[in-house]
C-alpha cells in the first residue's frame, strides 16, 4: 500500500508530569484500515487528537503523504482538519438542531462549497450509509446506529484521505456496532479511505488489516 501518513518517534507530555506518548512511530497505508487498542489512559486519544491535527506534538513528527505538518501553523492544522481527515466519535456529536442532511452539510460551508453543491453531496452520502428515507430527521428521531450513520456520512463530506474514529461502536449494541463495522469497511474498500480506529471492540479490532497496541504511551511491538 502506497504510504498515506508516516507518525515518527512522536511524543507528548502533559504539564502535571504525565507521559501521553513516548517516541510512538507507525506508517499508514493509503486504504489501510488499522486498528489501535490498548488499556484506558494507554494515550490512545492523545494520538488521535494528535494526528487529527487537534493537539500538537512536544517532539516528533507526522507526515501526509511525505509532507510534514506543521504543528506550529494554525492554517496549516486547519487544513488538515478540514481536507485531510474526518472524525467519527462515540457519542455521534450531532447538532441536534439540524437535520441529518443539514449535519452532512455543515461542515462544507466552512469549505466554501456552493449550496446546491452541499445538497447534492449531502444527499449521496446519506444514500451511501443507507439513510436516505431519514435525511429530514433530527438527531433525537433516529436511532442510535442511525445517529452514527449520518456521523459517518458527515466525517466523509470534505472527501477526506483519513478516517480517524474514536470508539465508534461503544455507545451502540453488538448487533449494531457490527452493522456499523460493515459500513465502515465498505467504505473504505470502496473509496479507498484509510481508518484508524480507537476501540475496546474485539470485534472491530479483529476485523482490522493491522491492529496497534499502545501500553503507557508506547507502541507494544
Ligand atoms: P486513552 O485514550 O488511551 O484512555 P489518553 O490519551 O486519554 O488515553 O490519556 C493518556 C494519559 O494522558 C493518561 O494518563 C491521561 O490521564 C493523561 N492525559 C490526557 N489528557 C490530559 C490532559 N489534558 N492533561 C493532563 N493529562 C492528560
Amino acid at each position: 500500500m502506497a504510504g498515506l501518513l508516516d507518525v515518527s518517534a512522536v511524543s507528548r507530555y502533559y504539564r502535571n508530569g504525565v507521559t501521553a506518548l513516548e517516541r510512538v512511530s507507525l506508517s499508514l497505508g493509503t486504504g489501510e484500515f488499522a486498528s489501535i487498542v490498548g488499556k484506558s489512559g494507554s494515550g490512545k486519544s492523545t494520538l488521535l487528537h494528535i494526528l487529527g491535527g487537534l493537539d500538537r506534538p512536544d517532539s516528533g513528527s507526522v507526515s501526509v503523504r511525505g509532507i510534514p505538518l506543521d504543528f506550529s501553523s494554525r492554517k496549516a492544522l486547519v487544513l488538515h482538519r478540514r481536507n485531510t481527515v474526518g472524525f467519527i466519535f462515540q457519542q455521534f456529536f450531532l447538532i441536534p438542531t439540524l437535520t441529518a442532511q443539514e449535519n452532512v452539510e455543515y461542515s462544507l460551508i466552512f469549505q466554501g462549497t456552493p449550496r446546491n453543491e452541499r445538497r447534492a453531496r449531502a444527499a449521496r452520502l446519506l444514500d451511501l450509509v443507507g439513510l436516505s428515507a431519514r435525511s429530514s430527521h433530527h438527531p433525537s428521531q433516529l436511532s442510535g446506529g442511525e445517529q452514527q450513520r449520518v456521523a459517518i456520512a458527515r466525517a466523509l463530506a470534505g472527501d477526506p484521505l483519513l478516517v480517524l474514529a474514536d470508539e465508534p461502536t461503544g455507545n451502540l449494541d453488538s448487533g449494531t456496532g457490527e452493522e456499523i463495522i460493515a459500513l465502515m469497511r465498505q467504505i473504505n474498500s470502496e473509496r479507498e479511505v484509510s481508518f484508524l480506529v480507537v476501540t475496546h471492540d474485539p470485534e472491530l479490532a479483529g476485523q482490522a488489516d493491522t491492529m496497534i497496541e499502545l501500553r503507557d504511551g508506547r507502541i507494544r511491538e
